[in-house]
């Protein structure tokens, strides 16, 4: 591999094993009033964190690399493993850094974690981010704003800072910027899936939980620069999958490995999906918040824990296989995710009635044995090529 390219997935791949968050601690220590706020998947509005000076900081549990000693005792054993692994987290002091946290509303896992944190940490700043599940602009518009205007003023109040318009404005052509960026780097994906490996972009998203979008966007530019120069990486005979259903607990990476060793490349995922949250530029001028608001109301992802009217379930799923000529589906989900497990039959309806191939396995964000994913996405990669050649 060439050795830029080398030295940026080894930089991606230390900064996902940090479980200590040294690359948040090192932006503190660089100047000594900053602040830094945590968020669970899937969004919150960044771009009101980095207006106030603050460094937004995405939490996804713990994944692979953390044993889970006291967070077992906070959670009965049927629910997901996020929350009890993002328990670990703080009990062994590894988010002290972080000077808040953020809990948009998902589900209620999230919910009654974020009910925790206040009782576990009474001193430290939480907000539960109650995203609106109706669109109407004068109803779910309305309440969003209030909620914005509140974030902004707890903000204020922490870090002594007034969130200016125009900084505001500021941050939203920043992540603007970084959305371009992704958006750019899932096309080329889909364009040419060997060249741009769904393992190394999970990694390089990743990333953006830690560090400050300006940083995050130049890394991605660095990577669609490099990638393409590896010579060894060509077109091979494999099945073109989107993948669906892990956009709060993370899987393993080990799990993403696994699919393109079993013969699927990911040409479209929800990975990470509050980076991506939107697929278009929010304005830049005009009142921010607003914009953020009809942003919200109009171009947000479509995801099992946004509300849609019966029957437009499923659609976005349906247009992703074809705008990226997949070849089918995979399913793969969290154990004990209510909102993607439930989400689940009405898209399969939605596959089916579209003639589009899909299997479907679970995984916890901590599982290491995938003797038995591989040979089933290898089989259901075999069947897929079959399928689409007779
Ligand atoms: S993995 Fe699913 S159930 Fe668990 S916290 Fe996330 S959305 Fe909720």
């Amino acid at each position: 591999m060439n050795p830029d390219l080398t030295q940026l997935v080894h930089q991606v791949t230390e900064l996902f094993e940090d479980l200590d968050l040294s690359s948040v601690r090192q932006w503190k220590q660089a100047q000594p009033d900053r602040f830094a706020i945590g968020f669970m998947p899937i969004y919150v509005p960044r771009e009101i964190i980095h207006a106030a000076g603050m460094l937004p900081v995405g939490v996804m549990g713990g994944g692979d690399r953390l044993e889970i000693i006291r967070g077992d005792a906070y959670f009965q054993s049927y629910i997901c493993h996020i929350p009890r692994s993002t328990i670990e987290l703080a009990l062994t002091n590894r988010l002290d850094v972080l000077d808040g946290m953020l809990f948009p509303s998902i589900c209620d896992v999230i919910r009654n974690l974020s009910g925790m944190w206040q009782m576990l940490f009474p001193d430290r700043y939480v907000r539960y981010m109650d995203v609106p599940q109706n669109f109407d602009p004068e109803v779910g518009g309305a309440f969003w704003r209030r909620e914005l205007e509140a974030l902004c003023q707890d903000l204020q109040s922490l870090g002594g800072t007034t969130i200016e318009d125009d900084a505001l404005q500021h941050s939203i052509a920043i992540y603007n910027e970084n959305r371009r960026a992704i958006r750019e780097l899932y096309e080329a994906r889909s364009d040419q899936p060997w060249i741009y490996p769904t393992s190394e972009i999970y990694l390089l998203l990743r990333a953006g939980n830690v560090l400050p979008p300006e940083d995050h966007t130049r890394l991605i530019r660095q990577y669609l620069d490099l990638a393409p120069l590896e010579e060894d990486r060509r077109e091979q005979d494999m099945s073109r999958v989107v993948l669906v259903g892990m956009f709060c607990e993370q899987p393993p990476l080990g799990l993403l490995l696994t699919l393109e060793r079993a013969g699927c490349w990911i040409v479209d995922d929800d990975l990470l999906l509050g980076q991506r949250w939107f697929g278009g530029d929010i304005p830049e001028n005009g009142d921010p918040l607003d914009n953020l608001v009809n942003a919200y109301l109009g171009e947000g992802a479509r995801t099992a824990s946004v509300y849609q009217p019966e029957g437009r379930r499923g659609g976005w799923l349906v247009n992703s296989v074809k705008t990226n000529t997949a070849e089918g589906v995979i399913f793969c989900a969290p154990s004990f995710c209510d909102p993607a497990l439930l989400e689940q039959p009405m898209l399969v309806a939605a596959l089916e009635e579209n003639g589009i191939p899909h299997t479907q396995f679970k995984y916890s964000e901590n599982t290491g044995q995938f003797a038995v994913i591989r040979e089933q996405a290898g089989t259901f990669s075999d069947s897929i090529r079959l399928w689409s050649e007779a």
